[in-house]
């Protein structure tokens, strides 16, 4: 028998070796119990939050506007495989505003029964165009670092003094720490954590391994579209998982009415429905669930109103914080360009608002980069004429700007 055992723990070694993590593992849980073990007070402040957020919600006017989360991205790397592209981490914004906007192309996937539940949140993500001190930045620091894993509960990720970057005032910035892997006392395989409202400002934010970011470069299947992201935000915004935490009981809950009662978390691609605690089908597509990302595509509009209770409730500073502006691409400290014809076969022409010493990457779809030359027009010719069809990314830098854009070759 001990034999046995110890072939099929081998063999769960060698499976997971060879393949990764291919199960979900969010580490929100645990990190917010180890937290309220550190200081016992958080429960009473997250039992008062529940109050003022239902407060909120029970007299919410129903103001459409949408807020912006300024967002910096802490990249801590320990080679160049971890020290992921600028692409990779603007591919994640594109995605974090889709999937909060409902603009998402798979939101065809939602069952029917769903559709009438999906929410656009009105909740959109910029890149920090300012640091602290009022500097310009890309939204992005980049920290070399000898370690190769974090610990989640000693928050490593979010401190100088423990080999990571501390935080940005987490009064203005969303602070996303992208880090080689995240441990919990030793053992691997969780893809982020987030910090719900009300913990302490100097550990607020969220932490996410280099590979589960983006949907380009290192980003690995089946966490390749950014919605570890999506998910992690959501507990950074209040939502707690979809099926309430309480270990297939079904009386736990995630406090939000229109999400289906639901018994434990569901893995991988389940067939639809997929029903427990006598409801008619497990609302697996949901970001809060544990699926993975090809199969989430909606948060509803309980949960919309979750999120709009967190910020106008504990995050209200963010909403004024002006550290960034709406679009990214188009903010004045970015290059202003564009690229023409595109799609393109033989060449691109990319017109400058003005001529600065610029540098100029052209990115595949991995965000490897193909092309690289300096210029100091403001019109510019590039000859693509050897690239394959596909999807690209131009990269333009300056002393002081910054821009990307995509366009696609058809030969
Ligand atoms: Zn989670």
């Amino acid at each position: 028998m001990a034999k046995l055992y110890s072939i099929l723990i081998g063999a769960l070694i060698l499976g997971l070796s060879l393949t990764g993590y291919s199960q979900r593992n969010c580490g929100t849980t645990n990190y917010t119990a180890h937290q309220i073990q550190k200081d016992p007070s958080l429960a009473k402040t997250f039992k008062n939050q529940e109050l003022k957020i239902k407060h909120w919600i029970d007299n919410s006017k129903g103001d459409d506007e949408i807020i912006y989360i300024p967002v910096i991205f802490h990249v801590l790397y320990k080679s160049t495989v971890t020290n992921i592209s600028d692409a990779q981490i603007y591919s994640q914004i594109d995605i974090l505003n889709a999937d909060y906007s409902r603009q998402n192309l798979d939101t065809t996937d939602t069952p029917s029964e769903f559709k009438i539940l999906g929410a656009d949140t009105r909740i959109q993500f910029c890149v920090a165009h300012q640091t602290p001190t009022g500097n310009w930045t890309d939204g992005i620091t980049r920290t070399s670092t000898t370690k190769t894993t974090f610990d989640m509960s000693a928050n490593e990720a979010k401190f100088d003094s423990k080999g990571g970057i501390d935080a940005w005032n987490t009064e203005k910035y969303l602070n996303i720490w992208i880090v080689p892997e995240i441990i919990d006392g030793g053992v691997s395989g969780i893809l982020g954590y987030a910090q719900f409202p009300g913990g302490a400002l100097a550990t607020d934010g969220v932490v996410v391994g280099y590979n589960y970011i983006g949907n380009i470069g290192a980003a690995s299947y089946p966490f390749n579209k950014g919605r570890t992201l999506t998910h992690e935000i959501g507990h950074y915004l209040n939502l707690y998982h979809i099926w309430g935490d309480d270990f297939g009981a079904c009386t736990g809950t995630d406090q939000v009415e229109d999400t289906p009662n639901q018994a434990s978390k569901n893995f991988g691609c389940p067939a639809h429905p997929h029903a427990s605690c006598s409801n008619d089908g497990d609302m697996f597509q949901n970001y809060m669930d544990y699926t993975n990302d090809a199969c989430m595509n909606l948060f509803t509009i309980g949960q919309k109103e979750r999120m709009l209770a967190a910020i106008n409730t504990s995050r209200a500073t963010l909403k004024t914080s002006g550290v960034c502006q709406a679009n990214y691409i188009s903010k004045q400290k970015n290059i202003q360009f564009n690229i023409s014809p595109n799609p393109a076969n033989n060449y691109i022409k990319i017109n400058l608002s003005e001529a600065n010493n610029t540098e100029i990457q052209v990115l595949d779809i991995t965000a490897k980069v193909i092309i690289k030359e300096f210029s100091n027009n403001k019109t510019i010719i590039i000859n693509t004429s050897e690239l394959p069809n596909g999807i690209y990314f131009l990269q333009l830098k300056s002393d002081t700007k910054t821009g990307i854009q995509k366009f696609i070759i058809q030969q």
